[in-house]
């Protein structure tokens, strides 16, 4: 099932073809992915997919209508539609303004706030169209000024006190920490999102190209640097395995095709539907699916027999949450993203592309509300009612980012979820994080701006993440020392470093597991990098697996959402339009095109999309 293996037959699953189907009999293959059961899907009409496995996806077919869960637009919510303007613009008064479930810390607080939240949170206008957006992450921050531009009336109700979601900042004792993202990668995709609004990144931050991108330690005393020079590279490939320059070439000419075929046709091209996938656009780019049908391992085996080799073409599946083995081949695009792209850093940090994308929020409108940690949406016959920490806000339109998790099963009464709780607790999470933020007197040479650091064997560290869970006995991670580029981040004459090891969501992080872990890996990064940091440090926090559950309201303490496995992908991954609420969105990495700050951009323009082509039915 997993193997997607390509079938030249018509798709088979129970309600999806065959006789008296949606799909008629002329299908002519072929897809992608396991579209697998999904259980405790409960908005399932005939035509949805079903609990039959169905190996397919791109297909060439005729079709009728067939819809994945959440295809159906909502019935018109206009003020028009139900009579009169929205009624309930008045704001309830509320708690106080601030959030009760932040994370308590004992050494530093998070001092930078982007937006103080005002006395009385701003309610939307009586007379326009308004949207709350529940969570201020990327993709929340995306919905906002799509759905501002647009001219609906935007409410930005954040549950802490920074903008930004997980790409919070931790600032104390001089030392500046970008929290979550770090790696600013396709930087077309900000061009992009900017450039929808006739400006640029540059109107908001600088780049910088990071030349290493990066430097891996190997835990058998090798290091390589991945840099800029493609003819260094070749050779790098070549001195670990005869042959390999030239497979290098071939697998990132590969990968540039695949990148430019999966943004346009399955990044920037919404396709909630199962019908969506039945178009020209997906049959042209079939035969590119068709090669990513397996998993990266093997994928990638395909082209280099060198297991660090390997480990250097896949190692940014930790980033999108996977694991060689469960993760599908067409995420060799990183390898583009990687090698080609560049790996970018914005002067200031992340924190600087959050500021970007607020500040042209607030241009475009936008009302932003921290310490508003959101506890109901009500949804009514005459529109929402969000209630909140900072006070009650109607609404036409609500689009979520805070988790899809904890907004269905948290923030919905159960009729109005999609799923019951049993599909969540099926589903396949990404890793959590232990992470060390570390202020350290000196520099911290030879690593790098971003560093990984690989044991030989890394299956048995994707097993403790996915199949056997547990803090991982040898670990694969990675060191962030930001002040290699950016004076700003530390005191004169320090270094600002945070050390992140991926771990399965749900662990125990007791004090005495973090503490033991906190000496394993400084001991374990001594020695691989030859940097003991253990004498220098001047300030240190840690934040894991309960953090990251209190802070941001995520299940099980996941530091990314779901994970990219074949399984959930596309049109697997839950909808951004509510087939359970109507005028309920979804936005963030639980949606597409999922997981990191670019795809969470991406999907922002879908949930708004979504909405704006409702509100225009
Ligand atoms: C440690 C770490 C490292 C990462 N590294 C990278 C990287 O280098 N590059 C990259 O591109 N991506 C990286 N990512 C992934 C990337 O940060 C995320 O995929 C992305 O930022 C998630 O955005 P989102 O839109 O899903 O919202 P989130 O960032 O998840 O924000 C959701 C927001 O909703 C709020 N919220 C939750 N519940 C409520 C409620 N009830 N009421 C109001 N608000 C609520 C939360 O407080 C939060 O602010 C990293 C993530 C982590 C955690």
């Amino acid at each position: 099932m997993v193997d997607g293996g390509v079938r030249d037959q018509a798709v088979d699953a129970a309600g999806v073809a065959g006789p008296g189907s949606g799909l008629h009999q002329s299908l002519d293959v072929v897809l992608v992915a396991d579209v697998g059961a999904e259980p405790g899907h409960r908005a399932a009409r005939p035509g949805d997919v079903g609990d039959d496995r169905l190996e397919f996806l791109a297909v060439a077919a005729t079709a009728d209508d067939v819809d994945a869960p959440g295809g159906e637009p909502p019935g018109d919510r206009r003020p028009d539609a139900t009579g009169g303007a929205c009624d309930h613009s008045g704001i309830h008064t509320g708690g106080s303004t601030g959030g009760d479930k932040d994370v308590s810390q004992p050494v530093a607080d998070f001092p930078y706030t982007g937006v103080k939240a005002p006395a009385v949170p701003t309610v939307a206008m009586p007379n326009g169209e308004s949207a709350v957006v529940v969570g201020a992450g990327f993709g929340g921050l995306s919905a906002a000024c799509y759905l501002a531009d647009a001219g609906l009336e935007v409410t930005v109700l954040e549950k802490n006190d920074q903008l930004g979601g997980r790409a919070s900042v931790l600032e104390a004792e001089g030392f500046r920490f970008d929290m979550g993202p770090s790696w600013y990668l396709m930087p077309d995709v900000f061009e992009r999102f900017f450039g929808h609004f006739d400006r640029e990144p540059a109107d908001f931050y600088d780049l910088q190209r990071l030349d290493p991108h990066y430097r891996i330690f190997f835990k058998d005393g090798d290091s390589v640097a991945v840099t800029d020079d493609r003819e260094a590279m070749y050779e790098l490939f070549e001195s670990y395995e005869a042959g390999a320059g030239d497979a290098l070439e071939s697998y990132l000419e590969t990968s540039a095709t695949h990148y430019e075929v999966a943004m346009e046709n399955f990044v920037y091209t919404d396709r909630p539907r199962l019908r969506d996938w039945l178009d020209l656009d997906v049959l042209r780019a079939a035969p590119v699916g068709l090669q990513l049908l397996g998993t990266m391992d093997d994928y990638v085996a395909d082209y280099f027999d060198h297991p660090k080799l390997r480990q250097i073409a896949q190692y940014s599946l930790v980033f999108l949450g996977g694991a060689p083995h469960n993760t599908p081949a067409l995420y060799n695009i990183m390898s583009h993203v990687d090698f080609e792209l560049g790996v970018h850093y914005p002067d200031g940090g992340m924190r600087s592309v959050v500021e970007g994308c607020v500040e042209l929020g607030r241009e475009l409108g936008v009302d932003y509300v921290t310490g508003a940690e959101v506890t109901e949406i009500v949804n009514r016959k005459s529109g929402f009612l969000v209630e909140s920490a900072a006070g009650d806000v109607g609404a036409d339109y609500v689009v979520s980012d805070a988790d899809y998790a904890h907004t269905e099963q948290e923030l919905l009464p159960d009729h109005e979820r999609q799923y019951d709780a049993d599909y969540w607790d099926e589903r396949t999470y990404a890793p959590s994080a232990f992470l060390l933020y570390l202020g350290v007197k000196g520099d911290v040479d030879p690593l790098a701006h971003h560093t990984l650091v690989l044991p030989s064997d890394w299956d048995r560290h994707f097993e403790r993440l996915f199949d056997d869970p547990g803090w991982p006995a040898d670990p694969a991670y990675y060191l962030c020392v930001p002040s290699e580029t950016d004076d700003d981040v530390a005191p004169e004459g320090h270094s600002t470093l945070f050390a992140l090891v991926p771990l399965a969501p749900g662990l125990d992080d007791t004090d005495e597991a973090r503490a033991r872990y906190r000496d394993q890996l400084l001991e374990d990064v001594a020695a691989n990098t030859g940097v003991d940091l253990r004498e220098r440090i001047v300030f240190e926090e840690t934040f894991s697996v309960s953090e990251f559950a209190d802070r941001y309201n995520s299940r099980e303490g996941t530091a990314l959402g779901l994970a990219h496995t074949l399984r959930q992908t596309a049109l697997l991954r839950p909808p951004h339009r509510s087939s359970a609420s109507p005028g309920l969105y979804f936005t963030g990495a639980y949606t597409t095109p999922g997981i990191g700050v670019p795809m969470c951009l991406v999907s922002g323009e879908h949930a708004a999309d979504a909405l704006l082509s409702d509100l225009q039915a």
